[in-house]
């Protein structure tokens, strides 16, 4: 064999009694194959076969496997970022002259999304009250063929009644969809509530280390995940290998992280509800909570996101109170080891229910560092609020 060649191909080595604990990293645009009709008859090999990269790898298998099995799906799909499995999904399964329904407090970029390309693409595009099934019955149509939820909602916390909206829309002929990323498949078993889609970012508690961008997609249904799965193909949606071996690193101990960010979160919040500058706490174990009941009635857990409320005039003294923070860090994308905050408005996000009062919600993310750091945080934030 000549230098040039050796330099190309790499010589097979052993692989009997090699076995690691972590999962392998196979990387593969194209794929091989043994002869002229294994490549003549590769069409056939069907979704769990190997032809082409862009279809995964056995790492990316790996990860869908692992989501799919603790998320109890018939099939998990892995696509690049959390909004991306809201559109994807939303894509693939809608065409011109369909219609979504879209719980009001939904991720704000699925909303976007909605208005500026489901629209543009012929598909009507509505909000309902996430709290009201009365609002969801007015509202769908036999057009409707998605009604979307978010439970908890984004940042104002509202639990949704997924069993009661999933025998509402299934009865009109619409799947559901439920961006889970909240809970995740941890704290709430979806497809045990009858919920047909289950969006998540992965980019949140799953990869949990802030570094790495993915979403996931589960179904309920085979037959609806191969619709979705053909679009990835056709619009050559896929993910790396190299991020899908970091969130199956990642996930081997994301129970133990969302376990500590709700015991976390407790107390924090503890310390929170106390204190006269702050007006409202919004977590679904609250009883306060809007749906709490429902929260306690499906879920088995919380994560550590929680949106704290001003108390009037104390929002000129936000800016130096986040000053003020030694510990968390200022940012929004949370899930991550380390504990953040983030001032948001959501008034242009909403509306069915228009936010009443001031604009302004301040989210808290618990991440792993020492609680006492965080309570003196805490301590300091509320300090300057005063
Ligand atoms: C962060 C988030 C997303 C988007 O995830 P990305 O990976 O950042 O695109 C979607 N839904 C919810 C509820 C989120 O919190």
């Amino acid at each position: 064999m000549k230098d040039e060649t050796k330099c190309v191909l790499t010589p097979g080595v052993k692989e009997a009694r090699f076995k690691s604990l972590a999962p392998a990293v196979h990387r593969a645009s194209t794929i091989v194959f043994a002869d002229a009709e294994e490549y003549a008859t590769r069409g056939e090999r069907g979704p769990d076969g190997y032809t082409y990269g862009l279809y995964g790898t056995p790492t990316t298998r790996q990860l869908e496997a692992k989501l799919q099995a603790l998320s109890g799906a018939a099939r998990t799909l892995l696509v690049p970022s959390g909004q991306a499995s809201n559109a994807v999904a939303a894509m693939a399964l809608l065409s011109a002259g369909d219609h979504i329904l879209i719980a009001d407090t939904s991720y704000p970029p699925m909303r976007t999304h909605a208005d500026d390309d489901l629209k543009r693409f012929g598909v009507g595009v509505d909000y309902y009250d996430p709290l009201s099934l009365d609002d969801l019955k007015r509202r769908i149509r036999p057009e409707t063929k998605l009604v979307w939820c978010e439970s908890p909602g984004s940042t104002t916390m509202e639990v949704q009644d997924i069993p009661a909206i999933v025998e509402i829309a299934h009865a009109a002929g619409a799947l559901v969809g439920c961006d889970n990323t909240w809970a995740t498949a941890l704290a709430f078993k979806a497809h045990a509530f009858g919920v047909d889609i289950v969006s998540e970012a992965l980019t949140k508690y799953a990869s949990g280390h802030s570094d790495i961008l993915m979403g996931a997609m589960s179904f309920a249904d085979e037959e609806v995940a191969l619709k979705v799965r053909a679009f990835m193909g056709r619009t050559g949606i896929g993910v790396s290998p190299d991020d899908a071996a970091l969130v199956l690193r990642g996930m081997e101990t994301m129970a133990l992280r969302f376990a500590h960010a709700e015991a976390g979160a407790r107390r924090l919040i503890g310390r929170l509800q106390a204190h006269p500058a702050i007006a409202e706490v919004y977590w679904p174990p609250l009883e306060s909570n809007p749906g709490h009941a429902l929260w306690k009635r499906d879920f088995t857990g919380a994560a550590g996101v929680f949106t704290v409320v001003l108390a009037d005039g104390k929002s000129a003294g936000l800016d130096g109170a986040l000053g003020a923070l030694r510990t968390f860090a200022i940012g929004a994308s949370w899930g991550g080891t380390r504990s953040l905050v983030a001032p948001m408005s959501i008034g242009k996000a909403r509306t069915v229910a228009p936010v009443v009062g001031e604009d302004l919600f301040v989210r808290f993310s618990v991440g792993l560092e020492a609680i006492e750091e965080l309570e003196a945080d805490i301590d300091a934030f509320l300090a300057c609020l005063s």
